[in-house]
């Protein structure tokens, strides 16, 4: 069976199982104990890899709040933000592309008195910059602006340095949910002032699962930049976040984040390689029978989302998962087509089609190219 579905989630990189071991066998100290060596030996251990997370990322270190996963860290940021900051507004913006954990934090917002424009997108899932620069200087200026770096669904990359730019301009908070290019496009914040916050998560980086990470820049004093906490308690990552930190997840992730960095290049050009080789085997086979619904270039490298004409894409799933894991790319119902591809305007036989492909490092090509053949 070959796995291709890695925008769901990734295999554990055996580099990243071995450091985790430790922290799960002898070394089950609390980081914020001290003095005695199980604490300490966590307590650098954690540093070490919020440094190693800082560096994929292009932040300083103390910028870094680990939490359980990137679903968090858009809560914490669009909850926290828009409670801290409700005195100056109550306006947010975000798009009809992004994450359910998003969409979903929004809409639960929205019940709480803030209004939230979810701004429309191109056939590829894009904002518009010049319909987000006519509402940034609106009088209605929103406290938050949140907008995905790469879709989930269908790979299209936001131009997130316009956006960033514009919101410095304008002075507004920006966050960006960068899930999905962590490892395959070049993350690098240090460049980008405009970004405030960004989440993303350990296990779509070859890292462990229910670890994630939250990164709130300093503001240009060099102070925190203050928010409420989604939890509340022993006061931890800087009082952002509370609860006992998850030692073994979170060295694991820094070792996915060194990896990731490290390789960052040498990935993103097989998956490049890869989605044509697997594009030009599926066209082979399928020929005018597929349509491919992303875009050709600006996307997360190795994600493919197709539509297979006259095939019901539940039915291709379950015919063909003894040999392929793949994904029909949404969550989306028998009845109700899924936001992204509705907001891209494709109709619910077009939805009802469409499969996502998404390719690791990993893939045997020469084994993927017989399986296709076979179908
Ligand atoms: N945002 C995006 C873009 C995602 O793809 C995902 C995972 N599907 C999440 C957020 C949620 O991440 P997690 O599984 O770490 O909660």
């Amino acid at each position: 069976m070959i796995y291709l579905d890695n925008s769901a989630t990734t295999a554990i990189a055996p580099e990243v199982l071995d450091v985790m071991l430790p922290y799960l066998k002898e070394e089950y100290g609390n980081p914020s104990s001290k003095y005695y060596s199980l604490a300490e030996n966590a307590k650098k251990a954690v540093a070490d890899a919020r440094q190693k997370v800082a560096n994929l990322i292009g932040c300083e270190e103390d910028e870094v709040i680990f939490t359980s996963g990137a679903t968090e860290s858009n809560n914490m940021i669009l909850k926290g933000v828009s409670d801290f900051y409700s005195n100056k507004g109550n306006h947010i913006i975000t798009s009809k592309v992004e994450h359910p954990s998003t969409i979903e934090t929004c809409k639960y917002l929205e019940t709480k008195g803030f209004k939230v424009t979810y701004l429309d997108v191109d056939q590829y899932g894009r904002v518009n910059i010049d319909d987000l620069e006519s509402l940034l200087s609106s009088d209605d200026k929103p406290i938050l602006l949140s907008i995905i770096w790469g879709n989930n669904e269908i790979g299209s990359l936001n131009n997130i340095e316009s956006i960033s730019k514009l919101c410095h301009e304008y002075n507004v908070f920006f966050h960006t949910d960068a899930t999905q290019v962590m490892g395959k496009v070049d993350v690098n914040i240090d460049s980008t002032p405009g970004i405030t916050f960004l989440s993303c998560s350990a296990h779509k980086v070859h890292g462990p699962k229910g670890v994630g990470a939250c990164v709130i820049r300093k503001n240009k004093l060099g102070l925190k930049t203050k928010i409420t906490p989604l939890l509340h308690g022993g006061g931890q990552e800087n009082d952002y976040r509370s609860g006992t930190l998850a030692v073994h997840n979170i060295v694991g992730f820094g070792k996915a984040a060194e990896l990731a960095k490290d390789n960052l290049e040498q990935n993103s050009h097989r998956l490049h390689d890869f989605e044509s080789q697997t594009k030009s085997l599926l066209i082979e086979k399928f020929g005018n029978d597929i349509y491919f619904n992303n875009d050709e270039t600006n996307k997360i490298p190795g994600l493919i989302s197709l539509q297979l004409r006259s095939v019901n894409n539940e039915l291709f799933i379950r015919k063909v998962a003894d040999r392929l894991a793949i994904s029909t790319g949404s969550a989306c119902s028998s009845t109700k087509p899924s936001h992204v591809l509705a907001a891209i305007g494709k109709d619910i036989n077009e939805v009802r089609s469409t499969l996502r492909i998404t390719l690791s490092q990993q893939v045997d090509m020469e084994q993927l190219s017989k399986i296709i053949k076979d179908i």
